[in-house]
């Protein structure tokens, strides 16, 4: 008997992988147009939407990873393997697979590892998109910039002049004052706290 398979497959179990797979087939492309839509428009245009967009539709996002996911299945590739009806049971005398089942393994591992990338760099293009949104103080003598938030922060009270800026507008050998950035972390603990409370 002759059974189309690959790493993934096997996995995964060929009936829910073939039904993820259609899904995939549908998912994948509409999900690329709305992809390739933001990245066009937050290229030209820094917004307030785009960056919630951007947020939910990228990096660790749930959505994204789902994403990935799809694309992986669609990408893989299933091969046919010769297999007796009873090695398709008694999977411990089943017969070593033929080489061009362990070249999917090998491509399950690639695509795994691409998969990884991408969720990193769209990961660090939704932070730096952000970035660019936010409005920051900017001591252009100084060379330093901070949070426009009400944080204290006594570099800012003593700089001479402070100019409101978009991160996009920010000079980029500027640096971000270390007052506000341990302010910043400070708060990010404390809402990380809030959040594990039950
Ligand atoms: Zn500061």
């Amino acid at each position: 008997m002759i059974v189309r398979q690959s790493f993934i497959s096997n996995i995964w179990g060929h009936q829910a992988y073939k039904e993820f797979r259609n899904w995939a087939k549908i998912i994948v492309p509409i999900g690329a147009g709305i992809l390739i839509m933001l990245y066009l428009l937050s290229f030209f245009f820094h917004a307030d939407i785009i960056k919630d967009l951007l947020y939910i539709t990228n990096g660790t996002s749930l959505l994204f990873i789902g994403y990935i996911i799809a694309l992986i299945v669609l990408l893989d590739i299933e091969v046919s393997v010769e297999e007796t009806e009873k090695n398709y049971w008694d999977k411990e005398k089943q017969a070593p697979k033929p080489f061009k089942y362990k070249l999917t393994i090998i491509w399950a591992v690639l695509l795994f590892v691409l998969g990884i990338v991408a969720i990193y760099y769209s990961n660090r293009y939704r932070n730096r998109y952000a970035f660019e949104c936010e409005t920051y103080l900017v001591d252009e003598d100084a060379g330093i910039y901070h949070l426009d938030w009400d944080n204290d922060c006594k570099a800012a009270d003593e700089a001479e002049s402070l100019e409101v800026k978009k991160g996009y507008q920010i000079d980029k050998s500027f640096k971000f004052c270390e007052e506000c950035k341990e302010w910043m972390e400070d708060a990010e603990d404390e809402a990380a706290l809030v959040h594990a409370r039950p």
